[in-house]
């Protein structure tokens, strides 16, 4: 695969390279300069197969001239160990559920490829890399979770303490191993500013810095693939079907931009956004509006930058007039959040986080406005379970996480505390 970066003025990199460097050496985004097309039988014949054998064909086609098909069916098995169902709750309506993962979010899709891939490219290149991520939550336990016991790559993650949940922070501080988790004294953005200076600290070369944030590549393409497990699932012919996607940073959706891209027959993707809606903004008026979020229920869509927004607009030859016709905006408000997931429930007896509650909701209100455009798989991206509290007060009682997730308020914290946000301090912590 060769990819080229949005920015332009950076030269063309493989896949492995694009992987290894995150960022394109001009600040611009890695994307393929073409992606494989899958005709309609093609994709059919996917019908019924599991999740992983799906995804390692369309790896296959996309990966096969970097990676022995072997290697590819190796890593993805490895990465995708869980179930990805898709749910008819209303006739026509459908749930693709993507939080069967280690950390209950579909986060877990991006973090564990991409952390097969780089565990391949490290061994075989016998280098060891060090990873730094910043977090506010979701994105720093899928990391964690997905590279750890990955041999030759140790990963720091830095969070602010006492500003996530208690959940959150035992996915990613109990691990221990090759996971250091770093609580800072200080905001999500103090976070991101430290991990940003020792990438650029010269006497830290020798410990191998990498990252594995949102717009690394390898993060991006593996979440093409549940696309291609929803439309085989949900359709019974070769319909066009509707995507809902809850959106902030934007990188489901430019994924599933990618799915089409690649053949899969969709009619159009709803954005689907909370306030903080800069996406639907843009789809409307045509101008693209970054403002500081504001805090909701939906909090991992609380961006007022989407950083893979670049990618997007370029999937669209980089004009808003096409990506108008392909994606329809809806903004959800928090009152219609909190009346979709009483109304889901009291209708259908399913319990929806308030992520996926955004997204049913704008497939609905796409519906009203578009009329019925064939079905609609609305793409469910957390576990009710996450957020007990939130829930519990709008239905009375708490979802229960899945089996296997209880004993997680035992387990001791392992964080290091980072006495003061200074970069000299955290250095010496990498310096160990
Ligand atoms: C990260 C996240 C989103 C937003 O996804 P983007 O790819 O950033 O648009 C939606 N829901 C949940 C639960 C998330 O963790």
């Amino acid at each position: 695969m060769i990819l080229e970066s949005t920015g332009r003025k950076a030269p063309p990199a493989s896949f492995s390279e694009a992987v290894l460097s995150g960022l394109a050496p001009d600040g611009g985004l890695y994307l393929p300069v073409a992606l494989p097309s899958f005709t309609l039988t093609e994709i059919e014949a996917m019908r019924g197969l599991p999740f992983a054998d799906l995804a390692a064909a369309i790896a296959i086609r996309l990966l096969g001239d970097e990676f022995r098909p072997d290697v590819i069916e190796r890593l993805v098995h490895d990465a995708f160990s869980f179930p990805v169902p898709t749910v008819e709750i209303e006739p026509g309506c459908h749930v693709l559920e993507l939080f069967h993962g280690p950390t209950l979010a579909f986060k877990d899709f991006g973090a564990r490829f991409l952390a097969r891939f780089f565990g391949h490219l490290t061994s075989e290149r016998g280098i060891e890399v060090s990873i730094l991520v910043a977090t506010s939550g979701d994105t720093g336990s899928a990391v964690a979770q997905g590279f750890f016991g990955v041999p030759g790559v140790s990963v720091v993650v830095l969070y602010p303490g006492g500003k996530i949940s208690p959940f959150q922070e035992s996915q990613m501080a109990t691990l221990g191993g090759n996971v250091t988790a770093v609580r800072v004294p200080g905001s999500f953005d103090d976070c991101q500013r430290l991990v940003k200076s020792a990438m650029r600290d010269e006497s830290l070369r020798g410990v191998h810095l990498s990252s594995a944030n949102s717009i690394n590549i390898g993060r991006l393409l593996p979440q093409a693939f549940y696309y291609f497990a929803g439309w085989t699932a949900a359709s019974t012919s070769s319909e066009p079907v509707v995507f809902s996607v809850p959106t902030g940073n934007v990188g489901n959706l430019t994924a599933g931009v990618i799915a089409q891209r690649m053949g899969l027959p969709v009619r159009w993707f709803v954005a689907a956004s909370n306030v903080n809606d800069v996406v639907p903004e843009c789809l409307r008026t045509g101008a693209y509006r970054p403002r500081v979020a504001i805090p909701t229920m939906s909090n991992a869509m609380d961006v007022g930058d989407p950083n893979n927004f670049p990618r997007l607009l370029a999937l669209h030859g980089g004009e808003t007039g096409e990506m108008r016709r392909n994606l329809h905006g809806v903004t959800v408000t928090e009152e219609e959040t909190r009346a979709t997931i009483r109304e889901v429930y009291e209708r259908y007896g399913v319990v929806l986080d308030p992520h996926t509650a955004v997204a049913w909701k704008a497939a609905h209100e796409d519906r009203r406005q578009a009329g019925p455009g064939g079905r609609v798989i609305t793409l469910a991206t957390a576990h009710p379970g996450k957020f007990g509290e939130a829930i519990g007060g709008l239905l009375g009682f708490e979802p229960p996480l899945p089996p296997g997730h209880d004993g997680w308020a035992e387990r001791p914290v392992l964080a290091i505390d980072l006495p003061d946000v200074r970069h000299e301090t955290f250095r010496e912590v990498l310096l160990g």
